[in-house]
Order: C-alpha cells, then sequence, then structure tokens
C-alpha cells in the first residue's frame, strides 16, 4: 500500500550474494531516477545505508542468490513485510555466479582459509562471518517470488519498466510476460 502520509510507494532494495552490479544497473536509470523520486520512498536500501528492513513494503528489488543464514532470515523477513518480491538479475533469478560454490568444498575452504591459515588477532571468523548455506540458491527457492526481471545485469531499461509498471499499477497486477519462471 502506498505511504500513508504521502502516498508515495514505498520501495526497497536488497543486496545478498551478488557483485553490486544490479544496484549499479539501477542507478544507470541515470535522469530516470528523478523522476523516480518524485512516485517511490526508498524506505530500505544499501544505497541508503538503512539497518533494519521495514513493515508495509509495497515493491522489493532483490540482487543477489542466498549463500548464508543472514540472507536467509532477510529473505524471509523481506517477504512477510513486501507485497510485491522482484528477483532481479540472473544470481537472484537463477543463482548464477555465487552458485558456482555449489561444485566446491566450502568447508574444506574455509578451514584452509580461516583455521589453516593466518590468523587475525581478535578475529573469530565462525562467530563473525554468516554461516554458509550448503548450496546457495536462487531466491525462489526460499521465498514465494512475484517478478522475475532476468539478466547480468538487466539492462537500465528493463528495471525502469518493470518498475514503472509496478507502482503504476493500480493494484500490482503483473503482465503475464513477467511472471514467466513464477
Ligand atoms: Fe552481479 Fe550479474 Fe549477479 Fe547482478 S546478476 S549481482 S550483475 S553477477
Amino acid at each position: 500500500m502506498p505511504g500513508v502520509k504521502d502516498q508515495k510507494i514505498r520501495l526497497a532494495t536488497v543486496w545478498l550474494s551478488g557483485c553490486s552490479g544490479c544496484h549499479m544497473s539501477f542507478l544507470d536509470m541515470d535522469e530516470h531516477l528523478l523522476e523516480l523520486q518524485k512516485l517511490v520512498h526508498l524506505v530500505f536500501s544499501p544505497l541508503a545505508d538503512h539497518k533494519c528492513f521495514p513493515e508495509g513494503v509495497d515493491v522489493v528489488l532483490v540482487e543477489g542468490a542466498v549463500a548464508n543464514t543472514e540472507h536467509l532470515a532477510l529473505a524471509q523477513t523481506l517477504r512477510r513485510r513486501s507485497r510485491v518480491v522482484v528477483a532481479l538479475g540472473d544470481c537472484a533469478v537463477t543463482g548464477n555466479v555465487p552458485a558456482l560454490r555449489n561444485r566446491l568444498d566450502s568447508e574444506g575452504l574455509l578451514q584452509a582459509v580461516y583455521a589453516d591459515g593466518e590468523r587475525l588477532p581478535g578475529l573469530d571468523p565462525r562467530r563473525e562471518v554468516p554461516q554458509l548455506l550448503s548450496s546457495v540458491l536462487p531466491l525462489h527457492r526460499v521465498i514465494p517470488v512475484d517478478v522475475f526481471l532476468p539478466g547480468c545485469p538487466p539492462a537500465p531499461r528493463s528495471i525502469q519498466a518493470a518498475v514503472g509498471a509496478l507502482i503504476q499499477g493500480e493494484s500490482f497486477v503483473l503482465p503475464e510476460s513477467m511472471r514467466r519462471f513464477g
């Protein structure tokens, strides 16, 4: 639902296991961002360094795959608190680059780098680093996703078109073509 006070759409963006290229593509909408900011209130984003995912989000764009327990918890939270969840980019849609580690011995790598390697004073990696999931997963493997926007990264014009359609739709009715993986 649009924000009660200003009637703007409450938009969030989330960065899970990705390279930030999808967020860079979002920023590459350039002057269209000026039009967008008239329509939306950015309530959570790495671009603004928010700390807690808020309640009552209308649309959330999620970059990246789900690779560790922090990602999983955030994905579940954003699903509960958002009307429309968009998997933004191939990492969120398929796992893509982060999922390459699914063929590797992740536990062995962690052991070699952190436990057997040179220790940094005061750093306990097992406590500081979020626990890896056994496999990197695309977003729809852990929560229901409403819209899939593939690409590595999706082109700025594609993001612009999708976000524009979502925030201008009276009830967020999605074109069939945008739900092809749903
Ligand atoms: Fe980076 Fe491509 Fe993944 Fe986006 S889809 S986070 S650009 S690797």
